[in-house]
């Protein structure tokens, strides 16, 4: 197939088939059924946040039809204005914010992202500063805020290393962050927290509508909540070297309220020298973290489980146990640069792996 020449239509294009890429591997186990079951099972599927989302609910037996499509239209309209607003390089709030921190500003942080603010804050600190919204300028650096811009080398080494002493002089949010700045080496960055944010808030507003039964998947970042009928949600978690037999790593069921999030350097990288560079990013080195290839937090709050599931990758195969606990997460699993698989006792009883997956359970 010839690609059109718009880039921004070649870049939407793009961007669907990774998103197709991901979304359809998770939702899956979620959706496939028995058929003639179909029926209460409602679906709507969009692009958002650099990536497919998909938000399923199942009807109660009193619940009309035409009513709970119009409510997932107004939850992809919702979901659509949060990613406006949490977009670092868009024209949202965060990102004129970011604006004018570059133009050496000090500024004021809107009240509808302060919750939020705070929140990183607070995991900032407890993560040992391995979780770090601060950190877009690095990103940038590497382009992997945009596929438009992904490197097929590393970046220059002066220049990414005066970034990271920058960000490293830079300060640091307060614990009620009304304020930031001025500090132009920093563009504030909430990839790793505001899908599993979102995904939070598609459920609590669903729920306060009357849907109980819902799940939302942001391009792999599961919040579940109630159940699928008569049976729980199943989730599938991808393999991070997928083949021909093997595509899903492990299974669980979600009943009742629950966020399942992975970060895994399969989602943007490039390949050079034989190496992978992806976008989870050590803010004390600005290189990709080494060591893992994927983390999975299970969690009951979608933003804690993706900021978690992020920090507790930078901290690699030494010392995610610390950082886990540190974030109060419990249930977590690793997937190791040999595709070893640790995972901790809260979360073993419950997930079943692959048939041939080398799996230790550590406390
Ligand atoms: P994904 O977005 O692929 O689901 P994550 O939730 O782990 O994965 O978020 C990764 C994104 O977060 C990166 O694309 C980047 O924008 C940002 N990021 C990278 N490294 C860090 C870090 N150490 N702390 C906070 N955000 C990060
Ligand atoms: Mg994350």
């Amino acid at each position: 197939m010839k690609l059109p020449e718009s880039p921004h239509l070649r870049l939407f294009l793009r961007r669907l088939a990774l998103g197709i890429g991901l979304a359809v591997l998770f939702t899956w186990l979620a959706l496939r059924q028995p058929q003639g079951e179909d029926a209460r099972l409602l679906h709507e599927e969009f692009l958002a946040m650099g990536t497919i989302v998909s938000i399923s609910l199942y009807l109660g037996e009193d619940q009309d039809r035409a009513d709970a499509l119009m409510a997932l239209d107004r939850a992809r309209d919702e979901l659509m204005a949060y990613a406006q607003r949490w977009s670092a390089w868009g024209d949202g709030e965060l990102g004129r914010l970011n604006q004018r921190l570059a133009e050496g500003e000090r500024v004021s942080i809107p009240a509808a992202l302060q919750p939020l603010f705070a929140q990183a804050a607070q995991l900032t600190h407890a993560s040992g500063g391995l979780f770090d919204v601060r950190i877009g300028r690095l990103v940038e650096i590497w382009g992997f805020h945009d596929e438009a811009h992904y490197r097929s080398t590393s970046p220059d080494p002066a220049t990414l290393d005066a970034a990271v002493a920058a960000l490293a002089q830079a300060p640091m949010l307060d614990a009620a962050p009304l304020a930031y700045g001025p500090a132009p080496a920093v563009r504030f960055d909430f990839g790793a927290i505001a899908k599993g944010d979102a995904a939070d808030r598609i459920v609590a507003s669903l729920r306060a509508a009357g849907y109980a039964n819902v799940i939302v998947n942001a391009g792999g970042n599961l919040r579940a909540a109630g159940r699928r009928g008569a049976r729980a949600w199943r989730i599938g978690v991808r393999h991070p070297r997928p083949n021909r037999e093997q595509r899903v790593l492990a299974t669980l069921n979600i009943d009742g309220d629950e966020a399942v999030i992975t970060s895994g350097d399969y989602e943007r990288y490039f390949e050079a020298d034989g190496r992978r560079y992806h976008h989870l990013l050590d803010p004390r080195s600005g290189q990709p973290a080494r060591g893992l290839q994927a983390v999975t937090v299970v969690a009951p709050s979608g933003a804690l489980a993706d900021a978690a599931s992020t920090a507790i990758f930078v901290a690699g195969p030494q010392r995610w146990r610390e950082t886990a606990s540190a974030l109060g997460v419990d249930q977590v699993f690793v997937v190791d640069a040999d595709g070893r698989i640790e995972v901790t006792t809260a979360l073993a009883p419950r997930i079943r792996f692959a048939d041939d997956a080398a799996v230790t359970t550590v406390r």
